[in-house]
């Protein structure tokens, strides 16, 4: 492994904390904006930058980038608490789908869009009662002639309010074994029958929605890869949620605004920053293996799993040092009812835990349903 880190990649982090600090003037940016905050205007600007699908093929828009300038790149907008989240779906995980399972014209038709910040994009997975379970999902789309109809609610859609686009998981054929019947759809969010309902958080933000469709139209053309074999998709897609960058450094900046306040005269403290410090390495060399594709894929859950339990162990420390400042700073409170967050969202700590012991220990499977 080389460790040296590319010159020419400290110049380009200069100019995109430039571009940062520009772009967001005007606005009011929040910790774990990369999520919480979508702006269209900040999507478009990094559209308009460049920063949106780098790395895929320049017959889509693209820039062929090499990992490590993309990695260097969000890296670089996530420490700055960039508004990206609008453009974030897309580069992170619904992009690559698309790449890999859409049509020619289906990558011709939303790629370009995407690459140019002109579309925000939400993730229609979680229902009421499918949320680690996906294959339980019950949201149903049937075919009629040329196109389907949709019937359900998703929940804890993030960004729905704002979303251009919902990449959805449905269920295309009820008699099929779980795992099975499933498909996956792309759905304008501005069709007839579809409600948005913005959830309030504990935190006070409200984001991420509750999403009903109601006899909803969708073309037929709009079926992503398989018809009623999507999961082995929709998998690929969560490993692309799970081993980024986004999931180590959420609360970086609030941690690294309270380390010069700590009182490093006291050993505690310094042990604990010590071993905070040390976990940021840890993560970030998780997530490099991840970025640049030196492990197999399903290592993102154990990324995942280490970077977001060590973020709670950030906001325990932030909250410790603000002592009962805390509850008077918002931000410091913020994020103490936040953390839990980060290890529910792309999936929780204890199934992640599960795919672990099967997938990458090999340890016996439960049998699933059939
Ligand atoms: C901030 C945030 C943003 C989100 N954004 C989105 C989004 O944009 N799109 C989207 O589709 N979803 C989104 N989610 C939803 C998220 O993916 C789900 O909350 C998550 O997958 C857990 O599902 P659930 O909430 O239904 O909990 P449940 O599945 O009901 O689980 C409840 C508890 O039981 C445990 N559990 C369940 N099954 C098992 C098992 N087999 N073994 C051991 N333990 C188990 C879980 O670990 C958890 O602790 C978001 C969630 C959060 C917090």
């Amino acid at each position: 492994m080389d460790y040296d880190w590319p010159e020419h990649l400290d110049d380009l982090r200069e100019e995109v904390l430039g571009f940062v600090a520009e772009a967001s003037a005007d606005l009011e940016l929040v910790d774990d904006a990369w999520l919480v905050q979508p702006s269209s205007v900040f999507n478009r600007r990094m559209g308009e930058r460049g920063y949106i699908g780098m790395k895929w093929p320049r017959a889509y828009g693209g820039q062929d980038a090499d990992a490590l300038t993309h990695f260097t790149v969000m890296e670089t907008l996530l420490l700055a608490g960039a508004p990206v989240s609008g453009a974030w779906f897309p580069d992170r995980q619904i992009g690559p789908v698309l790449l890999q399972y859409g049509s020619e014209e289906q990558k011709a038709r939303w790629i370009p869009e995407i690459v140019a910040g002109e579309s925000s994009w939400c993730i229609g997975m979680s229902e009421p009662d499918a949320g680690s379970n996906v294959a339980g999902i019950a949201t149903r789309a049937e075919l009629h002639g040329d196109q389907f109809v949709v019937n359900g609610q998703k929940i804890w859609t993030s960004g729905a309010h704002e979303a251009s686009w919902c990449y959805l998981i449905c269920r295309t054929d009820p008699e099929q074994p779980p795992h099975r019947g499933m498909s996956e759809l792309v759905v304008d969010m501005s069709s007839p029958g579809i409600t948005v309902n913005q959830i309030t958080d504990a935190s006070g933000n409200d984001h991420f929605c509750e999403v009903f469709f109601d006899d909803v139209a969708v073309p037929k053309d709009h079926l992503i890869g398989q018809m009623n074999n999507s999961f082995g998709q929709t998998m690929r897609q969560l490993e692309h949620e799970r081993g980024g960058i986004d999931r180590l450094v959420s609360n970086k900046r609030l941690y690294l605004d309270h380390a010069r306040q700590a009182d490093t005269t006291n050993p505690l403290i310094r042990q604990r920053m010590a071993e905070i410090e040390t976990k940021y390495t840890i993560g970030r060399h998780l997530v490099l293996r991840n970025v640049l594709r030196q492990i197999d894929s399903v290592y993102s859950t154990v990324t995942k799993t280490f970077a977001t339990e060590f973020e709670q162990e950030v906001a325990s420390f932030v909250g410790d040092v603000a002592g009962p400042y805390a509850m008077l700073s918002g931000r410091v409170a913020r994020n103490l009812v936040y953390a839990p967050s980060y290890t529910i969202m792309g999936g929780t700590t204890q199934i992640l835990r599960n795919v672990m012991g099967e997938r990458v220990l090999g340890l016996p499977r439960e049998p699933r349903p059939t």
